[in-house]
């Protein structure tokens, strides 16, 4: 490691150096929204209407975001989309899922359902990290599991309906670092769930979930089956109900307290992405990003995206491998040291990498400098190196 970090002349830094791909860069606009309206709305009951009103918002935001059908509900609960997997593993699998695997969070879900004692093996699909899969269709399978966006490879999978899967069984996607970034078409799966600290640029805690009628409709089949035959084990505890979720979306509210916080600063992104010209234009801001860096990391002879599989590069997380002659973890410190922050490879990946969030509260100016901090941080650990050697 370093003793003295390059420090990098002031005008080359980007304006704002969060790049984190979860907790992510926050605009200073929803924390001055949070300072204006928190003082009437923080510290108040979440039972009454000011919070109820705030809730309904985001709700009402996200159904025009996403263009949501009058047979989908948005629902929500605490607890991010950690605690949903134990909410469809309670909930929503029937008895057998499918689950396709390609990065630590695909892999968190389908251990969830691996590990509950009442429901059958699922069958797993995986890929190789850098690429994805997706299930395969099969009648004794109930529902089908898999990530849009796979936070720690820089993976973005398809979301549309498995063919040939049975008419009745249920699509469930984890949306969490792809919601407010990318769009897709919410019709053509069941479940579609987030959390709300990655391209919402809210804080955690939170899970957001867009349900179609048939999953809220099994959801109470299967939880009213599990109380009135307890015999059967299939224990569901309240905090992991999904129709205890479902009722009190219906009333604005949340089963337990919210923090209150989180559902401001989502309120003010929601209000921000629409006046923007909603998820086209996220998604355009968000690949236009991303494509700066695959473009740089092509370009420069130390660094290639991580992805090489043009169609299954994230446009929201770019992840970069570099030449074993650059230490990642060197150029991560030096960053750090210059205001540039969390752009450290997922841990569990253990590769030399520079991972990159570049949602759509990150400026595509501030993307550019980053590279060209990059290139002069590495320039400048070469020369130290040199005059070490
Ligand atoms: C961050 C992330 C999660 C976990 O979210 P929490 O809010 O921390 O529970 C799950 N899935 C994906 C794809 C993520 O990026």
């Amino acid at each position: 490691m370093t003793e003295n970090m390059p420090l990098l002349d002031i005008s080359m830094l980007p304006a704002d150096g969060r790049f984190g791909s979860g907790p992510s860069k926050i605009r200073d606009a929803q924390l001055e929204f949070l300072a204006d309206t928190g003082s009437q709305l923080m510290g108040t009951s979440h039972r009454q209407k000011p919070i109820k009103d705030l809730v309904g918002e985001i709700q009402d935001g996200i159904r025009t975001l996403y263009n949501l059908p009058d047979d989908y509900e948005v629902v929500l609960g605490n607890g991010g989309a950690t605690a949903f997997w134990d909410i469809a593993c309670a909930c929503l699998i029937e008895r057998k899922a499918a689950f396709a695997t390609y990065g630590s969070f695909s892999e968190k879900f389908a251990n969830s359902a691996k590990n509950c004692p009442f429901l059958d093996e699922p069958v797993i699909y995986s890929a190789d990290f850098g690429n994805y899969c997706l299930p395969s269709a099969s009648s004794d399978i109930d529902t089908y599991a898999w990530t849009h966006n796979e936070t720690s490879t820089g993976v973005l999978a398809p979301v549309h309906r498995i063919e040939g899967a049975n008419d009745d069984a249920l699509m469930i996607v984890d949306g969490t670092s792809a919601a407010g970034g990318t769009k897709i078409n919410p019709c053509e799966i069941d479940v579609y769930y987030f959390s709300p600290q990655k391209a919402f640029g809210s804080d955690g805690g939170l899970w957001i979930a867009l349900a179609s009628a048939r999953a809220i409709e099994r959801a109470q089949r299967i939880e009213s089956y599990a109380l009135s035959h307890p015999e059967q084990g299939r224990w569901i505890p309240s905090f992991l109900s999904f129709t205890h979720a479902v009722t009190n979306s219906r009333k604005h509210q949340t089963l337990n307290t919210p923090a209150i916080a989180t559902l401001i600063m989502l309120k003010n992104q929601i209000d921000w992405l629409m006046k923007n010209g909603g998820l086209d234009w996220a998604q355009a801001r968000c690949a236009q990003s991303a494509e700066v860096i695959y473009q740089w990391a092509q370009n420069v002879e130390y660094a290639e995206p991580f992805v090489s599989k043009k169609s299954a590069r994230s446009t929201v997380v770019v992840t970069v491998d570099l030449d074993e002659s650059i230490s990642a973890q060197e150029v991560i410190s030096a960053l750090r040291a210059n205001g540039i922050v969390d752009v450290a490879g997922y841990r569990a990946l253990g590769r030399n990498q520079l991972r990159i969030g570049v949602f759509p509260s990150v400026d595509t100016q501030d993307v550019i400098a980053l590279t060209q901090c990059i290139d002069a941080i590495v320039t400048a650990l070469k020369d130290e190196n040199n005059a070490l050697n």
